[in-house]
């Protein structure tokens, strides 16, 4: 019967599935051995403000794959997710974004902010803040220096343990940014209960600022209700001029894309600040 069951049974699982799920397993068994490999890097994507300086970075997790070369996050990190994968890459990630960004400190590039992206499972472990103290005092980096990039959806459900949470961040001094924001469905009247600094407009709405009257006009409704709300606005995925001329026109507070520069390692970054560096005051 099991027999007869099993034979029902396959006739479900086309070739089209079972290859699928072949990858799915031979993607979850090479991501266990990045991890254990610590086979990740890191790469950094600079923000600037209004005045064309660096504000800041985004990190970025890349995985080098033998054969495949560079896999991008949005491929691995939902996997990642529902094998909790995602807890040991994380914490990899927030280490590995303190010490290079105290790095940068020490050799005498100032101290830029870096915003590093939180997976939902992450942020809601019970652990989370714990880890978050352990990984500042062991890296050495002020908390100020940090931001949390989180998106709407990790906000939406346990609203309650979540401003909890949030709350604890800025005591810490730690900012918080709402990510892709704008795609979420969420209503914006909750960012008003939230403690939170910036909120970032996904690229979606910045692609379209330039030739959509309606993707301008929720541009421009979500920074003027951030503004009002004292948050920063951030806006991601700039690749052209006349987008980052006319974010400019609406107030947007700091810019990120491929227009300025793309994601890059800490050595690059390095020689990205060193020509980028703003005259200090006193001259030194
Ligand atoms: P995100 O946080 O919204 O990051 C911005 C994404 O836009 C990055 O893709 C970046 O490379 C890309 N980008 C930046 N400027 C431009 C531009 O001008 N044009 C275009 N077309 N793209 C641009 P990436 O690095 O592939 O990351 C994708 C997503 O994966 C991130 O979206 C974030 O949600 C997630 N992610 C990345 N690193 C991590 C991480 O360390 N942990 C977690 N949990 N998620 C991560
Ligand atoms: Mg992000
Ligand atoms: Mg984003
Ligand atoms: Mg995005």
């Amino acid at each position: 019967r099991a027999k007869q069951q099993g034979r029902n049974a396959c006739q479900w699982f086309t070739p089209e599935i079972i290859h699928r799920m072949g990858d799915r397993v031979t993607l979850r068994n090479e991501l266990q051995e990045a991890i254990e490999a610590q086979a990740f890097e890191l790469h950094y994507q600079p923000l600037i403000d209004r005045e064309g300086k660096v504000a800041g970075v985004e990190a970025l997790l890349r995985w080098p794959h033998p054969l495949r070369g560079y896999i991008s996050p949005a491929q691995f990190i939902p996997l990642a997710e529902e094998t909790g994968q995602i807890i040991p890459i994380s914490e990899w990630v927030l280490a590995r974004a303190c010490r290079d960004l105290h790095q940068l400190d020490r050799v005498g590039l100032g101290r830029l902010n870096v915003a590093v992206n939180l997976s939902p499972l992450q942020f809601h472990r019970a652990s989370f803040l714990g880890k978050l103290r352990e990984t500042l005092a062991v890296t050495g980096l002020p908390a100020p220096q940090l931001s949390l990039e989180l998106t709407e959806g990790v906000l939406m459900n346990d609203t309650e343990g979540a401003i909890e949470t949030l709350h604890a961040l800025r005591t810490m001094g730690v900012g918080v940014a709402i990510d892709d924001f704008g795609t979420g469905f969420s209503s914006l009247s909750y960012l008003k209960h939230l403690p939170i600094d910036r909120v970032k407009i996904d690229r979606s709405f910045v692609s379209g600022v330039a030739n959509s009257a309606e993707d301008a006009a929720i541009i421009q409704g979500i920074i003027s209700m951030a503004h009002h709300l004292g948050l920063k606005v951030v806006a991601e995925g700039i690749e052209q001029e006349q987008q980052h001329h006319l974010l400019t026109a609406h107030g947007c507070d700091l810019f990120q894309g491929f227009l300025f520069a793309r994601p890059m390692p800490l050595e690059s970054l390095i020689e990205f600040l060193a020509e980028h560096r703003p005259l200090s005051i006193d001259g030194a």
